[in-house]
């Protein structure tokens, strides 16, 4: 895992500015959560360290490298969407080894690398069903499970939660928490829901009409008159 580090870094669509000189530092390991209203840049931040942005001024570094100029697939960072398209034609055990079949990966490899990760999911028992024949929770672990299986130094959530049932994204919170902690991911975490950052994040960002107004530890933020 690496740490993230975000400096001064801006984002104009046309003459509207988006980002307007964001830095922040997400530590190795540190569930970082990133909030605020609609429109104040939350998805144009993430989708800039991603790389599926490229910005006007600033810098990103993952460690100590400096990634503004790398291509997405060579950044080493997961992404995981609320729109996780799984391939519908494909197993889970395809889904998951898929990423690594197109870096030309020995098959052998992909093989104990997708039964590990199936592993840390729980997902063992299902390799060879397709998606339609998953429960939401299980979709979502499938994703998760691509994100995790190529390795990254660092994890991007958009609002990964957000299309569950109240029921499922509660239990989907634990479950990511605790994979937080079993692979000590980087992870900046986008959600409009106050009580999931609270409860999942060991900081919490409050971005504003494109710059960050506050970041501190859960209590600090929330627990104030
Ligand atoms: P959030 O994720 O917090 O809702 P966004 O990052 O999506 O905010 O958007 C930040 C601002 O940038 C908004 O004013 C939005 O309208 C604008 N914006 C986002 N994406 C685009 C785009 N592709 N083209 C033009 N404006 C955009
Ligand atoms: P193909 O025959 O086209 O390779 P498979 O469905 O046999 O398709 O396998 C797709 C990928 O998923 C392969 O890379 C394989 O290593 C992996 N895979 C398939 N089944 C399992 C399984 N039960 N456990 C772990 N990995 C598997």
């Amino acid at each position: 895992m690496a740490s993230i580090t975000i400096r001064r870094l801006e984002k104009n669509y046309g003459a509207a500015p988006a980002l307007r000189g964001i830095s922040l530092d997400i530590a190795e390991g540190e569930f970082m959560a990133l909030v605020g209203p609609s429109g104040c840049g939350k998805s144009t931040l993430l989708r800039s360290v991603a790389g599926l942005e490229t910005v006007d001024a600033g810098e990103i570094r993952l460690g100590d490298d400096l990634i503004n100029e790398v291509a997405p697939k060579d950044r080493n960072i997961a992404m995981v969407f609320q729109n996780y398209a799984l391939y519908p034609h494909m197993t889970v055990a395809r889904n998951l080894g898929f990423s690594l079949r197109l870096k030309g990966v020995a098959r052998g490899d992909i093989e104990r690398r997708v039964a590990e990760v199936a592993q840390i999911l729980g997902l063992a028992s299902l390799l060879e069903r397709y998606p339609r024949q998953l429960s939401g929770g299980q979709r979502q672990r499938v994703a998760m499970g691509r994100a995790i299986v190529r390795s990254p130094r660092a994890f991007l959530f958009d609002e990964p939660l957000s299309n569950l049932d109240a029921k499922l994204r509660v239990q989907m919170r634990t479950e990511i928490k605790a994979l937080h902690q079993r692979l000590g991911a980087t992870m900046l975490y986008v959600t409009h829901d106050q009580v999931e950052a609270m409860t999942m994040a060991d900081r919490v960002a409050v971005l504003r009409d494109g710059r960050i107004e506050q970041v501190g530890a859960p209590l600090d933020l929330y627990d104030r008159p």
